[in-house]
């Protein structure tokens, strides 16, 4: 989650080679030939794809120099790029590439909510098992925090509202299956050949599915990942993201071990629902890369809401007991009585049974497929890899910029890197943080100089609710050129609000530059604008100064 201000170091031929070398500039042909030379695997039946029917394509370079040796052997490939999996990253680069005037297939497993080696769906994580059902159960739950809000404003209910499970259940299952149909259309739309199936890779221009072999000029893996649950006693007794956003009936009382965004997303969401949550991490301190001063105020906050964190524990085992409850045993002891026991301890590139050993596409100890250069090409040069499957930046915006970028390099002869300067990103977890650019401690290694601002605050809204809640937020600035570096917030709508700081931040802009800015009143967001005195100013030397920013932020922002 935690962004690199500067884009990774990558060093390969792979790019210079598809460039400079081997491959000989896109062939233009009205009717792309790459439909005649389907290969003899295909269901002979299989009926034209729209694309080459709909529209005049580009065929690109569908016959290649095949040899290093310089004895060229003319090769034709059923498809000028075949993507496994149809995720973020694989829609957009098939999509792309598609409209690029390339003949694209893309395979991807059938439908389900719980991800396996054999169920998956049109859309991929975000869609059906991340960040669009997740958001859903986010928003379910945060009715409650806003009833409890809403007393101080003068509102009563003769009745406690009351939660349906099944009906959210339902609603949320529903959208799934109308978001999974856009995007099946969205491919069609652009003319891509979608298979339903499991790819693995042959060589490196062949890929099977379930049986059917096709060739295509360039492979793309895009396979993304799934859910990893450590091997401890008990652990089939546990659930892990998937089948905690479709669960048949709402928890009584969970255990949610990990301290990562996706465990503190599923907290805040049991938690409204008026499930007793109990989190329980390793470290001290939840969501390591984070700003040490959001990962405090966050879990602050949670814990004001009834979330109970069990820090420096290790879950060792998992125990049913005979009527059906669950016990964790961890390091410092047992806590009974769950109804669930979820895992959020991280997720493992899907790169199992893919074919990859066999051709030779170099993984990483976790089993990441290594990009060997910055154009997202693996050690196999006709084989491309973009997304979580790689693990570079696993947020859906990164999976759809790489795709992107990659459609441009192979087919739009305009070869470009994806960028990961300054990639913002939200944990919604509630309260919600919202960040760009670089934490203090980043900025102070990279830097050495800077001023730090923060503001921490109840904001106008709890002055009536009466509830405790508050905001933080931080802008840390280099010293020496004045240019804003990193931008944090913990508080209600701070996803939507660094959204919007995020342009000013990837842009350079300086402190001076928000010091112009006239903020919107009255809102939390323009305390951005506002900060006027840093909180410390952080030398290279001895020397800090400053004075702690912990004032109630003025009613009438005066
Ligand atoms: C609970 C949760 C919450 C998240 N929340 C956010 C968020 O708020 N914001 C954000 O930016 N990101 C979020 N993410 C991360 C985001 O979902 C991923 O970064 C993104 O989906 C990665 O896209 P991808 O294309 O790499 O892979 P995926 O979207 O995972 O797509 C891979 C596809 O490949 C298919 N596949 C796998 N193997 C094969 C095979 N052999 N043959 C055919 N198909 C195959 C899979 O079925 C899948 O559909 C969240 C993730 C989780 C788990």
């Amino acid at each position: 989650m935690v962004t690199p201000f500067t884009t990774p170091k990558l060093t390969s031929p792979c790019f210079h080679s598809l460039f400079c070398r081997k491959i000989p500039l896109p062939i233009y042909s009205p009717l792309s030939s790459s439909f005649l030379s389907l290969s003899k695997t295909l269901n002979p039946n299989r009926r034209l794809p729209l694309s080459h029917s709909r529209h005049q394509r580009r065929h690109f370079a569908a016959v290649r120099a095949e040899s290093d040796n310089g004895a060229e052997s003319a090769r034709r490939y059923d498809f000028d790029l075949f993507t496994i999996g149809a995720g973020s990253g694989g829609v957009r680069a098939s999509r792309f590439a598609a409209n690029m005037g390339a003949s694209v297939a893309v395979c991807e497993l059938p439908f389900s909510t719980i991800s396996s080696e054999t169920a998956g769906g049109v859309g991929g994580t975000c869609v059906l098992r991340g960040c669009v059902p997740k958001k859903l159960l986010v928003y379910a739950s945060k009715y409650s925090h806003e009833f409890d809000e809403s007393h101080g404003f003068g509102w009563t209910y003769d009745t406690e509202p009351k939660h349906d499970w099944s009906t959210l259940m339902a609603n949320k299952n529903a959208e799934l299956q109308r978001l999974t149909g856009i995007y099946k259309n969205i491919l069609n739309n652009a003319g891509v050949t979608l298979i339903e199936g499991r790819g693995k890779i042959v060589d490196p221009h062949t890929v099977d599915v379930d049986g059917k072999l096709y060739t295509a000029r360039h492979i793309l893996i895009s396979v993304g990942g799934r859910p990893f649950m450590p091997n401890i006693p008990g652990i089939e007794y546990a659930i892990d993201s998937d089948v905690a956003l479709d669960l048949p009936s709402r928890p009584g009382k969970i255990a949610i071990v990990g301290g990562g965004y996706i465990a503190l997303e599923f907290a805040g969401i049991f938690n409204g629902l008026k499930s007793e949550v109990h989190v329980f991490i390793r470290q001290k301190k939840v969501l390591r890369g984070f700003d040490e001063e959001i990962r405090d105020f966050v879990a602050e906050q949670m814990s004001l809401r009834g979330i109970e964190f069990h820090t420096e524990e290790s879950p060792q085992a998992i125990v049913k007991s005979s009527e059906g409850s669950l016990s964790l045993k961890t390091n410092k002891g047992t806590v009974e009585g769950f109804s669930h026991v979820m895992f959020a301890t991280g997720r493992r590139p899907n790169t199992k049974n893919l074919g990859l050993e066999t051709v030779g596409v170099k993984m990483t100890e976790n089993g990441a497929i290594e990009v060997v250069d910055e154009y997202s090409c693996t050690s196999v040069p006709s084989i491309w890899a973009v997304g979580d499957v790689t693990d570079r930046v696993n947020l859906t915006p990164v999976a759809l910029m790489e795709g992107m970028a990659l459609a441009d390099t192979l087919f739009k002869n305009e070869p470009r890197k994806p960028d990961y300067r300054a990639i913002p990103s939200a944990v919604f977890s509630q309260p919600p943080i919202g960040q760009v650019g670089l934490t203090e401690e980043q900025a102070i290694q990279q830097y050495g100089d800077i001023d730090v601002y923060t503001a921490n605050f109840r904001p106008l809204k709890a002055t009536l609710s009466g509830l405790p809640d508050r905001v933080f937020m931080k802008l840390i600035v280099c010293a020496t050129t004045d240019r804003v570096l990193g931008l944090h917030m913990c508080g209600d709508d701070s996803a939507e609000i660094v959204q919007g700081f995020a342009v000013a931040v990837k842009a350079g802009l300086t402190k001076a530059d928000f010091d112009t800015t006239i903020g919107i009143h009255p809102t939390s967001a323009e305390e951005f604008v506002t900060m006027r005195t840093p909180t410390r100013k952080i030398r290279k030397g001895p020397t800090s100064e400053g004075t702690p920013d912990h004032e109630a932020k003025a009613p009438a922002g005066v």
